[in-house]
């Protein structure tokens, strides 16, 4: 895909999101993260390294440790490597617009020919994440539909958890990076909602 997708959707004088600039390459690991996105709907975006750019699915239930649970993925354009350090608000009205937490970071190992397995539909691969560990898959359904439709599976390992289920993503409802809640990072203080509209001041007269 390429980024020119990602580029056309935004409007870099009013997102804070890169513009894709350059990452210094580093060692041989690829990167893995997700972020969770409180857009018009919440998802997790769950994203992979590969060839320079981050393959990204939408992963609306977010992932779960129960190799019995298909978590829908739906296949969304490429983002720069420079995303994988995303954390913040993207304005309303603006592609995306709402909060970014960055929820796990780490890296993730092909465990087949990655290329192959994007043609075929079949991803296999170990996480290395802060949250997620394991092996996990990624396969694509077929469908009519213009979008691709994939399903993120936990592969049965020592890292599934049968008995795992959403309330382990409120747990785990925080930003890897900074420790922030979602609300946090959206600028609210928590518990003190009446302090920001304070700054909506009315004229006084004289
Ligand atoms: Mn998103």
């Amino acid at each position: 895909m390429a980024l020119e997708e990602y580029r056309r959707k935004r409007n870099f004088q009013k997102t804070p999101e890169p513009s894709a600039g350059r990452v210094k390459k580093r060692a041989e690991q690829l990167s893995y993260l997700i972020q969770k996105h409180d857009a018009t709907r919440l998802h997790y975006d769950f994203r992979l390294e590969l060839d320079g750019v981050l393959l990204s699915w939408a992963v609306t239930k977010g992932p779960s440790l129960n190799p019995a649970d298909k978590r829908l993925a739906v296949r969304t354009e490429d983002h720069p490597l420079s995303y994988g350090a995303f954390e913040g608000t993207i304005p309303k009205g603006e592609y995306g617009g709402g909060t970014v937490m960055l929820w796990d970071t780490g890296t993730w190992e092909p465990l087949d020919d990655p290329q192959a397995g994007l043609k075929k539909g079949h991803l296999s691969f170990a996480l290395n994440g802060k949250k997620l560990k394991g092996k996990w898959d990624l396969i694509r359904m077929r469908t009519d539909e213009k979008r691709e439709n994939w399903l993120l599976i936990k592969e049965d390992d020592e890292e599934a958890s049968r008995s795992a289920n959403e309330a382990y993503l409120e747990e785990l409802a925080f930003s890897v990076a900074s420790g922030r809640s979602m609300e946090e990072i959206a600028g609210v203080e928590e518990g003190k909602p009446a302090k920001l509209k304070k700054t909506r001041k009315t004229r006084s007269a004289h």
